[in-house]
């Protein structure tokens, strides 16, 4: 049996390296080749666009693909939805991983907002000094922002071209301490947080600092993934496998 495991989170590099010791499944774990020198996952590796749900349905017809599980980061919902309706064009098995949300608890000061718009109309109400952890991707949205700075975490900096808003980059890449979030906190003096609700420990120690020092988190809902069966941790989606090919 062929898997191709949609990847991109730290999730999706555990799953290849489970599947990759089941016996009669072979992975093939896919990026998309957004970051320079990605987290390889273990075993077969593809990177680089399919060309939309079309270009993914071929490409798993020509590899003869007969499981896809889509472990990609909760807000690339453009690929879940090129999966999904893929697979079904196929006629093969998919299977969502989606780690558990964030939920908000006694002491965080969350503002929660349902995109990335909203969490820039959010900051020009209330904010002065912001740690903008939501991505190279999203800088620009956050440009016009003038008046305020904004310490921008990113795995690889962004072109010279870019657009991007008053501040300093740092380049960094998690699992992040709490007693390195708790300093950057302190030493950059920041007021407001902005994050994807993007779950799981990698990152969410910002979260925990925050709520000791009382600092707002702007706190950008996820966005809707498609229908289908889903699970919320790499052990399950390894049952789900080993079930298929009994
Ligand atoms: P997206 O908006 O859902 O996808 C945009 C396009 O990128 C897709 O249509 C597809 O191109 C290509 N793509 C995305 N994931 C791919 C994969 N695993 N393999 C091959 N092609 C892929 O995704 P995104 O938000 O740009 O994220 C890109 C990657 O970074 C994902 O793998 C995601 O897991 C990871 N990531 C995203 C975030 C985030 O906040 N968005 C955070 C951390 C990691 P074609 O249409 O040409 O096939």
């Amino acid at each position: 049996m062929r898997v191709l495991i949609l990847g991109g989170t730290g999730d999706a590099a555990e799953l290849a390296a489970r599947v990759a010791t089941i016996p009669g499944i072979e992975a093939i774990a896919s990026l998309a080749g957004r970051t320079r020198q990605p987290s390889i996952p273990s075993g077969n590796i593809r990177i680089g666009g399919f060309g939309g749900a079309a270009g993914l349905a071929n490409y798993l017809r020509q590899e003869k693909i007969h499981l896809l599980i889509d472990a990609t980061h909760p807000f690339a919902s453009q690929i879940s939805f090129n999966a999904a309706a893929a697979a079904t064009e196929v006629g093969i098995p998919r299977l969502m991983l989606n780690r558990p949300v964030w939920e908000k608890v006694s002491g965080d000061r969350w503002i929660e907002v349902d995109n990335i718009a909203a969490a820039t109309a959010a900051l020009s109400n209330q904010a002065q000094r912001v740690f903008l952890t939501v991505g190279r991707q999203e800088l620009s949205s956050f440009a016009h922002l003038k008046k305020l700075w904004f310490l921008m975490r990113v795995i690889d900096p962004p072109s010279p071209d870019d657009l991007i808003p008053p501040g300093l980059v740092l380049c960094d890449r998690g699992p992040f301490a709490l007693e390195n979030e708790r300093e950057i906190l302190i030493n950059y003096k920041i007021d407001t947080i902005v994050s994807k609700n993007s779950g799981g420990d990698a990152t969410y120690a910002k979260i925990i600092a925050a709520r000791e020092m009382g600092v707002t988190v702007v706190m950008v809902n996820r966005p809707a993934i498609p229908p289908g069966e889903q699970v919320s941790n790499v052990e399950d989606a390894v049952a789900w496998l080993v079930n298929q090919i009994k």
